[in-house]
């Protein structure tokens, strides 16, 4: 589904605004809409910017876009993809003004009615994860619990008492709406309004279902086992199809999005796969060249650093980021080695360093002298 890149299709910056995206959809419709342009190709752009505009107005599955590149959420591994968008779902154009031709094209801008005993799938819920650092790079399994409206289980949604059915509205024949005639000055007005008896569900119940009072829903604890996949990142989500609320008439459930925030580490910083991590060495450890134990999310890890290390070199030791997501395998762990200069020197460190400086054939004036102490001693040494 995803593979344009709908920024491009669209002639935008990734950082596009709300009404930019909306401008740069209007001209371009405008320009390769089948009607107006005959040019061969004109379809097919056209379709893939209405593609690329439903998913980049929409704040939900431009989201998802940016960090799955796919506009149902985490594509694959969890929740399986499928479902594409809905006509229901596109509302964008709000408050008319938009050329008639567009309307005519996209249904009429939700101005035509829509059968209320249509099957409708219930609302996405939002759920709320935090991890610990780790857990977000190994993945861990887990039970959520929370609230939902679900399907009655008495009537099996039908709001309607066992053995009963609802019935078609009387008042509207079902269509949940009903057309109101009144005389004004200006001629007879006509109007319409949601039926009243049915309130545009186009049904009557006789007899209630005792367990939910006739609405078909019922509210409910319910508890979903959430495989949180390896990887996962601070801000990213996840789509479980269905633990969202239940569907009217017979519509699906809605889905769940688990948005995931990963607390941060005292060692270790995280930048998508990668890990960055900090480690000190001594002058000498630099410049001789040592083997040490690097602290890794995977446990710790002998690195070689050569000889003349400068502070501020990076090592990469691969494989040993978080796993990619997307993709196989690991990203890198990304060490930078600071070079320690020694503080408050006891004096065979003085005279070494000294000697050192000497051989370099440095002639160094030395006021960095060590504690209160060693310059007692020296002052009595006469060094
Ligand atoms: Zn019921
Ligand atoms: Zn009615």
């Amino acid at each position: 589904m995803a593979e344009q890149d709908y920024y491009e299709t669209l002639g935008i910056s990734r950082d596009a605004s709300k009404d930019e995206i909306k401008k740069a959809y209007r001209k371009l419709s405008k320009k390769y809409h089948p009607d107006l342009n005959k040019e061969p190709g004109a379809e097919d752009k056209f379709k893939a910017i209405t593609e690329a505009y439903e998913v980049l107005s929409d704040d939900q599955k431009r989201a998802n876009y940016d960090q799955y590149g796919s506009a149902d959420g985490a594509a694959g591994g969890f929740g399986g993809g499928g479902g594409g968008f809905s006509g229901a779902d596109f509302g964008g154009f709000g408050g008319g003004g938009f050329d008639d031709i567009f309307s005519q094209f996209f249904g009429g801008g939700g101005r035509t009615q829509q059968n209320p005993n249509a099957p409708r799938p219930g609302r996405d819920l939002q759920y709320s994860m935090t991890l610990k650092f780790e857990e977000a790079i190994f993945g861990k399994e887990t039970k959520i619990t929370y609230t939902r409206d679900a399907e009655c289980n008495t009537c099996h949604g039908s709001g309607a008492k066992p053995g009963t059915s609802p019935v078609t509205c009387h008042n509207c024949s079902g269509s949940g709406y009903v057309t109101t005639e009144t005389n004004t000055p200006l001629g007879r007005m006509r109007s319409q309004q949601v039926c009243p008896v049915c309130n545009g569900t186009g049904k009557e119940i006789k007899e209630k279902c005792p367990t939910c009072a006739g609405s078909g829903h019922v509210e409910q604890r319910h508890e979903v086992e959430v495989k949180v996949p390896a990887g996962i990142d601070d801000g990213q989500q996840m789509r479980l199809q269905g633990q969202g609320e239940a569907g009217n008439n017979g519509g699906p459930y809605g889905d769940l999005y688990i948005i995931f925030t990963v607390q941060p580490s005292k060692d270790f910083r995280r930048d998508g796969a990668d890990i960055f991590f900090e480690d000190e060495i001594s002058i000498a450890q630099a410049a001789l060249g040592d083997k040490i134990q690097v602290k890794t999310v995977h446990g710790d890890v002998e690195l070689k650093v050569p000889a003349g290390t400068q502070s501020g070199t990076v090592f990469r030791l691969k494989g040993k980021g978080a796993p990619k997501l997307r993709g196989t395998g690991n990203g890198d762990e990304k060490v930078t080695i600071k070079v320690r200069t020694p503080k408050n020197l006891n004096k065979a460190q003085r005279d070494a360093l000294k000697a050192f400086a000497k051989a370099s054939g440095e002639n160094i004036a030395g006021n960095g002298k060590g504690n209160f102490f060693d310059k007692v001693k020296d002052a009595f040494n006469e060094d």
